[in-house]
């Protein structure tokens, strides 16, 4: 956190060697090598996995895949796969996407139970069938179908706090939102090819079937390789009636670098509230193909990781207060 963050952008910029957003994607990008950005803290890990993936020899869509799986396989990440946030009835119901840049073809799955690897799931729904979504009881036989193996994901320490969170219900007021994010994870590689991808438990004690914004292609993610990626992370159901990370990507297609195309989705979502900024927790990260980041967000703690090879750091995005 101790560099800034126009510095960074700067120097990442220079790095890139940018060149005008047209032509073979190939051609943008003069050996910058891969950049890859996901929300908060503990995106820093999964992005190194994301770089560690392009080392060997394999491709952007592994990178983001085996990136996230390291979020997901983290107990202590209590938002994300294994150890994320029941439901209202104690189930851990995951969500998940993923999208690849060139092809605009995407999976998704929602509400899985039992598998503690959604976003491979996801992309497998990409991969094998001519869906882009599959949810519940679906998405579980698919998994199962597709030979992927099964987890306990509750943790003891979980199912505790939604014990004592269920003592206390009804409460006579709404209670406060308790503690949901959402790793988004986006990268370009060195040829300039993008994919992003996208895995959360949702929101904690929400209704058992709740879908929010992270498994919905626009909504939680989406990338176009011909211009750039957005992901999300907040509350769903302020971001996927905005189709936030699409509208992020429209920005881009229309000229605003990642930075100013984060800021206006949030300035649009926070205008069409009508409701303190401050009440919304909507936050988006963005990346174009030209190796250009940002983000934007109503969260004071929100913070994003970004990994080249020269660097990995965790970032301030630029809050919006109004
Ligand atoms: N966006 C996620 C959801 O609404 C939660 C989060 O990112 O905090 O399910």
């Amino acid at each position: 956190m101790t560099l800034d963050r126009r510095q960074f952008t700067g120097l990442t910029a220079a790095a890139a060697m940018v060149v005008p957003q047209t032509g073979d994607a190939a051609e943008l990008r003069a050996d910058p090598g891969p950049l890859l950005i996901a929300t908060w803290p503990f995106g820093l890990a999964a992005c190194k996995q994301s770089l560690a993936t392009l080392r060997k020899g394999e491709g952007i869509l592994d990178a983001v895949e085996q990136g996230i799986r390291v979020t997901e396989a983290d107990p202590a990440v209590d938002s994300v796969g294994v150890g994320g946030a029941p439901n209202a009835a104690g189930v851990v119901q995951l969500d998940a996407c993923i999208m690849d840049g060139p092809s605009r073809r995407a999976g998704s799955v929602a509400g899985l139970e039992g598998y503690p690897h959604p976003i491979s799931v996801a992309r497998r729904v990409m991969q094998r069938t001519k869906h882009v979504m599959l949810v519940g009881a679906g998405a579980a036989q698919f998994a199962a179908e597709q030979g992927f193996a099964t987890q306990q994901l509750l943790t003891d320490a979980q199912r505790q706090r939604w014990l004592e969170w269920k003592a206390r219900q009804p409460l006579p007021k709404p209670a406060a939102i308790p503690n949901h994010d959402t790793i988004a994870l986006l990268g370009v590689d060195a040829e300039g090819r993008m994919a992003g991808g996208c895995s959360t438990s949702g929101l904690a004690y929400k209704l058992p079937g709740r879908v929010g914004d992270s498994p919905l292609i626009g909504g939680g993610l989406y990338v176009d390789g011909d211009v750039g990626a957005a992901g999300a992370t907040g509350i769903g159901e302020n971001i996927l009636r905005y189709c936030g990370s699409f509208l992020i990507v429209e920005f881009m297609r229309s000229g605003l670098d990642p930075t100013a195309a984060c800021r206006k989705a949030v300035e649009r979502i926070v205008q069409g509230e009508r409701r303190p900024a401050a009440d919304l927790s909507v936050n988006f990260v963005a990346l174009d193909r030209r190796g250009r980041f940002g983000a934007a967000g109503t969260d004071q703690g929100f913070r994003y990781a970004v990994v080249t090879k020269d660097r990995a750091e965790i970032m301030q995005p630029v809050l919006v207060e109004t």
